[in-house]
């Protein structure tokens, strides 16, 4: 199976939402830093809780649902690929049973438009990427979600 990607939309800072699998605290990450190549993020650190895991484990619900989606219109694609096939081949031969095939229908979801919120980002004094925290945590004991260092 292909890479599945799309684009998560950014607030109007490039900030994007992620959700703690642990204590499912929201913060949010700047796109750019998240998507470095030079300096590729695989593990985060939940700015609440101080607990890690894959980065992937950080998805928030809306990017979560919207994965599902794609996966599901692939797959839905491939069928309708497969059976459309199948059901030409079928009709063109000259045997006595004939295929019809109703494509199914591929989900439309909304589209992830992040929306700009108050919070000022934190500046990790470790790796200077930043992280915004949502829940006005006092700074003595949120953690940088890139390397886990107290900010
Ligand atoms: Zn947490
Ligand atoms: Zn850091």
């Amino acid at each position: 199976m292909e890479e599945l990607s799309f684009m998560i939309q950014g607030d109007s800072e490039g900030y994007v939402t992620f959700e703690c699998p642990f204590c499912h605290s929201e913060f949010k990450l700047q796109a750019g830093e998240f998507q470095d190549d030079d300096n590729p993020v695989y593990d985060l650190w939940c700015p609440y809780c101080g607990l890690t895991a894959d980065k992937n484990n950080f998805l928030s619900q809306e990017v979560k649902a919207k994965a599902e989606e794609m996966a599901y219109n692939y797959m839905v694609e491939e069928i309708n690929k497969a059976f459309g096939k199948m059901a030409r081949s079928i009709n063109r031969s000259k045997g006595i049973i004939k295929m019809t095939y109703k494509p199914l229908k591929k989900m439309h979801g909304k589209d992830i438009v992040e929306k700009d919120t108050v919070e000022t980002p934190f500046e990790c004094s470790c790796c200077n990427r930043h992280t915004k925290i949502l829940y006005g945590i006092g700074k003595a004991c949120a953690y940088c979600a890139y390397c886990g260092v107290t900010i």
